[in-house]
């Protein structure tokens, strides 16, 4: 293996993308692979975002809309209202927003990976290889999402495993 990184992240949604961002921007050398072919292909999100994650990225004004409030509705149409003095909400054109946090991210100086999918990964010494990638890194960020889980799980199982 000679692909060897300070920091590996697994997906490029918010999550990971900010950690990988945040991560270049201190010198680190990152790697971030996501399985969807291009950035905000595959949304999870209805593209509300908060005010803090605005002041973090600063995206375009063509990118979001400012809104005072949001109202979120349960299947049973009882619903709940988010308002605070001060406080705003942005509605995002998702995928556009998607595609500048990957600029972004590529800026800082991350590598970012489409179309590469996590399968696993080994120990080799002091780094862990990404199975079928050829690239190690001394740290693994699973930002996969809260319905993937899959680098937990193999993290999880493989703990498991050597008790
Ligand atoms: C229906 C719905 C609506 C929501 N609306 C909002 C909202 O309006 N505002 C809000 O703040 N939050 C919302 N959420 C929560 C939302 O999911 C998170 O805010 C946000 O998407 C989490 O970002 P993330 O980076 O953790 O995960 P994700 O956005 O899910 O990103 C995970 C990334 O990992 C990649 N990946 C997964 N498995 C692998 C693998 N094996 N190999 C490589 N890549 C992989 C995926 O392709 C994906 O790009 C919503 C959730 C749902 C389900």
């Amino acid at each position: 293996m000679d692909d060897r990184r300070d920091l590996v992240v697994v997906g490029a949604g918010f999550a990971g993308l900010a950690c990988a961002k945040r991560a270049a921007e201190r010198g680190l050398s990152v790697l971030v692979i996501d399985q969807q072919p291009s950035p905000g292909r595959y949304v999870h999100t209805t593209g509300i975002l908060v005010k803090e994650a605005q002041a973090e990225w600063a995206a375009p004004a063509p990118l979001v809309r400012r809104m005072d409030r949001v109202r979120l509705y349960a299947p049973s149409h009882r619903h709940v209202e988010l308002r605070g003095n001060g406080y705003y909400f942005l509605a995002t054109d998702t995928p556009k927003l998607m595609q500048f946090l990957a600029d972004e991210t590529r800026r800082a100086g991350a590598e970012i990976r489409f179309g590469s999918e996590f399968v696993g990964m080994t120990r080799n010494g002091r780094h862990l290889v990404l199975d079928g990638h050829g690239v190690g890194g001394r740290f693994l960020v699973g930002a996969d999402g809260v319905l993937f889980k899959r680098v937990a799980g193999k993290v999880f199982f493989a703990r498991f495993a050597a008790r």
